[in-house]
């Protein structure tokens, strides 16, 4: 790798061809889970494509004019005002790039974190989870609430940190890609996963947080690198005993599968319509009745 990499204009091609990098992406991980399903979808496609193409709109309308004031236009207005930790460093651009990117990823493993051990955080994430299913779409199921709170703690470390915008936008790039690569229906040979587990989180590696299993679902936090999870001691390997033995989505929705759109944004408003994240109030099996 080498500093003097032209950072600006990846970054900037990053942004140009952001839905042709995705577009493939997504065909590629279409015809990965083709041939290489890893656990039948128990519901209808339709049912579930359809609730996640409608959370998607939702977002993308709403958020959309925040998002033109926040992220790289945010970056970039901080950068020019001298404001956040790198204007106190004279950094080369690359280096602040590389840092960036993992920044940006410990950032959004830290919120992740949150995300399982708030209740009020939870209530907005557990839509995320209680989809009885996973393949590349699940990566597109979250309630709104949810991406405005995650919008609002990047803007935050952009300010703090003085993120260069390049990083952004390479992160955003990194992140649609990857969410379609971690939520992806196949698992990867095991050879291959346990080099590329020690450094990513592979869809290996996120399957099993989208396990039923409080142990599993409170693991494998992170977002791009495993890093972080090895760091703080939350990452659990995915054997693959263990990866054909889960059942993803939460116990509490098993008996009665909920992918109506509408459903899915009151949920978090409804009283005792989700669990509470602590495994002693859930009524989960503990970890010493699990089978995996
Ligand atoms: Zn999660």
């Amino acid at each position: 790798m080498t500093l003097n990499w032209d950072w600006t204009g990846w970054a900037l091609w990053s942004t140009s061809h952001f839905w042709s990098v995705t577009l493939t992406v997504l065909i590629i991980v279409g015809i990965l889970e083709v041939f290489r399903e890893a656990q039948p979808l128990l519901l209808p496609v339709w049912q579930r494509w359809s609730a996640h193409v409608f959370l998607t709109i939702l977002i993308q309308l709403c958020l959309n004019p925040l998002r033109a004031i926040s992220g790289h236009a945010l970056a970039a207005w901080a950068t020019s005002h001298q404001i956040g930790l790198f204007s106190l460093t004279s950094l080369p651009l690359g280096i602040r790039c590389i840092l960036g990117i993992l920044l940006l990823d410990l950032i959004h493993y830290a919120s992740h974190f949150l995300y399982h051990h708030s209740s009020w955080l939870w209530s907005f994430h557990s839509i995320h989870h209680n989809d009885e299913d996973f393949d590349w779409s699940t990566g597109y199921r979250f309630h709104i609430s949810e991406s405005l709170v995650t919008l609002m703690i990047e803007s935050i470390g952009v300010l703090i940190i003085g993120l260069p915008p390049e990083s952004i936008l390479l992160f955003v790039l990194l992140i649609s890609i990857q969410n379609l690569v971690s939520h992806a229906d196949f698992i990867l040979p095991t050879p291959l996963a346990r080099w590329l587990d020690c450094i990513w989180i592979s869809p290996n590696l996120h399957r099993l947080h989208h396990s039923d299993q409080i142990p599993h679902q409170q693991s494998n936090y992170g977002i791009l690198l495993s890093l972080w999870d090895r760091l703080f001691g939350t990452l659990t390997p995915a054997t693959p005993s263990t990866l054909v033995s889960i059942r993803v989505g939460l116990t509490e929705t098993h008996p009665h599968p909920i992918n109506n759109p509408l459903r899915l944004l009151a949920l978090p408003f409804l009283r005792h319509s989700h669990p509470d994240p602590n495994p002693d109030q859930r009524p989960y099996p503990q970890p010493d009745s699990q089978t995996s």
